[in-house]
């Protein structure tokens, strides 16, 4: 009998799906062995290896049908921009129930961190004025298998190093994706998994409110909100979300959840020329945080021609960052990363640094 045409007729487990003991007998019981379900876990895991030939501690007739049967590919890259400051820009293929799409994910060295900003969703539904992903519309929301796999397909470039951050700020907004998105950062975080620390992975949100409040400590990550207005006229008009909960409102649940989870909350702050960045905007961002456990990063906003938003001048920015020193709250600006292959902060539109506006 040819064990291929029996094989054919299995469904192929999505291996980054599966939370980790489901994936580890899942894997155990079609090979009729749990102990190698385990085994192949931790070469995934822990080992980072994706050939299954070289999986030597399991039998070879079981490695031929985790072979077949076990997808654990990584995810096709479509294009790989590097910039001159090190940032790399992945277009990757992923499937839904309509066909392929594309998402971008982005891998930021530093001399000791590496981070890599994942995306949630194709698309987005949130239409921030400032984002060129909001352009795209919405499209699809990702499985937690495909948000895992991202982090998965960039560990296996071997020019890269290990990850050591995962930020949720790529394409899409992750509470908007709530379960998938929780489901891959407890598969990111198990110990059998990738074991990455909590501590090192964000999830940023315009503010989901609903979704804040549901949060607990147990959750494995830290929580960002992208604020980027002090007043809700100005939120309003640049975060169509603030029409649904006011600043008021998402001040208090995030307050309410640093003391609830004992976590300190960030806030990412986009400076914009005449939008938000004057010194009046500082002082009501010092005084809008200043009961909560929180830091603070300002982003200076990354232009590009698709929108008419303007970075301030650096001498704004010092003055901004220098006023909300007078408030308690940590402040650091943050250096735009990427910018001239569309990989930085907002800029995430599948852009090329040559592409020209449509109009
Ligand atoms: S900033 Fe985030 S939430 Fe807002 S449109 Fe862009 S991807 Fe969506």
């Amino acid at each position: 009998m040819n064990p291929a045409i029996v094989l054919s007729d299995q469904p192929v487990i999505d291996f980054f799906n599966l939370e980790i003991e489901e994936a580890e007998r899942t894997v155990g019981e079609l090979i009729g062995k749990k102990f190698h379900g385990s085994s192949f876990a931790s070469y995934v895991y822990k080992h980072y290896q994706a050939k299954t030939d070289e999986m030597f501690s399991i039998p070879a007739d079981a490695r031929e049908k985790i072979k077949d049967l076990v997808d654990i590919s990584p995810l096709p890259i479509l294009k790989k921009q590097i910039s001159v400051d090190g940032t790399v820009k992945f277009l990757l293929q992923v499937q839904t129930p309509k066909g392929p799409e594309q998402i971008e994910c982005v891998y930021l060295p530093d001399p000791e961190r590496v981070t890599l900003c994942v995306s949630s969703q194709v698309g987005c539904k949130m239409a921030c004025k400032f984002c060129l992903t909001a352009q795209l519309g919405f499209k699809h929301s990702l499985t937690a298998g495909d948000i895992v796999r991202q982090i998965w397909t960039v560990e296996q470039e071997p020019e890269l190093r290990r990850i050591t951050n995962i930020v949720f700020m790529g394409m899409g907004e992750p509470f908007d994706n709530f379960d998938e998105v929780k489901k891959a950062t407890r598969i990111l975080t198990h110990p059998k998994g990738f074991n990455k620390s909590a501590r090192k992975i964000t999830v940023s949100t315009v503010g989901i409110v609903e979704k804040i409040n549901a949060l607990t400590k147990e959750d494995p990550f830290k929580l960002a909100i992208s604020l980027n207005g002090t007043t809700n006229e100005i939120r309003s008009k640049i975060m169509p979300i603030n029409n649904r909960w006011k600043i008021e409102e998402l001040m208090s649940a995030c307050r309410e959840y640093s003391k609830r989870t004992n976590k300190r909350v960030t806030f990412e702050y986009i400076l914009m020329k005449d939008v938000s960045d004057s010194v009046e905007d500082a002082h009501r961002l010092g005084k809008l945080t200043a009961d909560i456990s929180c830091k603070i990063n300002l982003i200076p906003y990354n232009e590009s021609p698709f929108t008419e938003f303007k970075r301030p001048s650096d001498e704004q920015i010092a003055k901004f960052h220098s006023t909300m020193l007078q408030y308690d709250n940590a402040v650091f600006t943050r250096k735009n990363r990427g910018n001239d292959i569309f990989a930085a902060c907002g800029m995430l539109k599948k852009v090329d640094a040559a592409a020209k506006p449509a109009s």
